[in-house]
């Protein structure tokens, strides 16, 4: 399969335009190791090494299409790893500002080095139930599935009208914060858990 063919694959379900951009502006073989390169068209799973994998890029648009991404905005990742969703957010949210947190040291270190020509991207290595407290974001996704509704991040780093997306367990949540929260679960997915 073909660069062409996935985006072809994506557009026959319908994502947005601005999401088809981000597939058609992003190689996603430059963010797996050498011996994958073949494989990067393919939607399916693919290994970045630490047994960690970029998600299947339907399930990537999925989630991209549930945060609601408009330009402008300051976006977080939960579980950065190879680079690849943070440079799709790059292409959606030129004039926003881009945050990932990597626990793994030489994920991090390596997409840092990647993501060099995104000034608006800033990858911090640690662990993302301690990194970025004191900040707030309009938009949250995470990339590694959590074991229950991550509360402490929608009621600590989401403002207000921000839209959260982030697996849990088999499910993809989303969480709209207001003065009631509004949540929809969309389950039958499978993610690598947040250690
Ligand atoms: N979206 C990523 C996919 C990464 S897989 C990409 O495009 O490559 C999930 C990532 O979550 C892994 O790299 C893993 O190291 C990271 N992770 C897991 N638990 C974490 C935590 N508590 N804090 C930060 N990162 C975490």
């Amino acid at each position: 399969m073909k660069k062409k063919d996935l985006i072809n694959r994506l557009k026959s379900f319908n994502f947005p335009k601005n999401i088809l951009d981000a597939f058609e502006k992003v190689d996603r073989s430059f963010f797996v190791t050498q011996n994958l390169k073949e494989e990067a068209y393919k939607d399916i799973p693919l290994p970045i090494g630490h047994n960690q994998t970029i998600s299947q890029p339907y399930t990537i648009a999925f989630m991209l299409m549930l945060l609601e991404v408009r330009d402008g905005q300051k976006i977080l990742e939960i579980g950065s790893g190879s680079g690849y969703v943070l440079s799709l957010l790059a292409e959606m949210n030129k004039n926003g500002e881009i945050y990932g947190v990597e626990k793994i040291k030489e994920l991090a270190e390596n997409s840092k080095e990647k993501l060099k020509k995104y000034k608006n991207v800033k990858v911090v290595q640690g662990d993302a139930l301690n990194e970025l407290q004191n900040e707030n974001f309009d938009r949250i996704i995470a990339s590694a599935s959590f074991s229950e509704l991550p509360q402490k991040i929608v009621n600590n780093q989401l403002k207000i009208k921000g839209i959260l997306v982030a697996p849990v367990v088999s499910s993809i949540v989303v969480i709209k914060k207001g003065s009631r929260n509004k949540v929809e679960e969309y389950p039958g997915f499978s993610f690598v858990p947040i250690v």
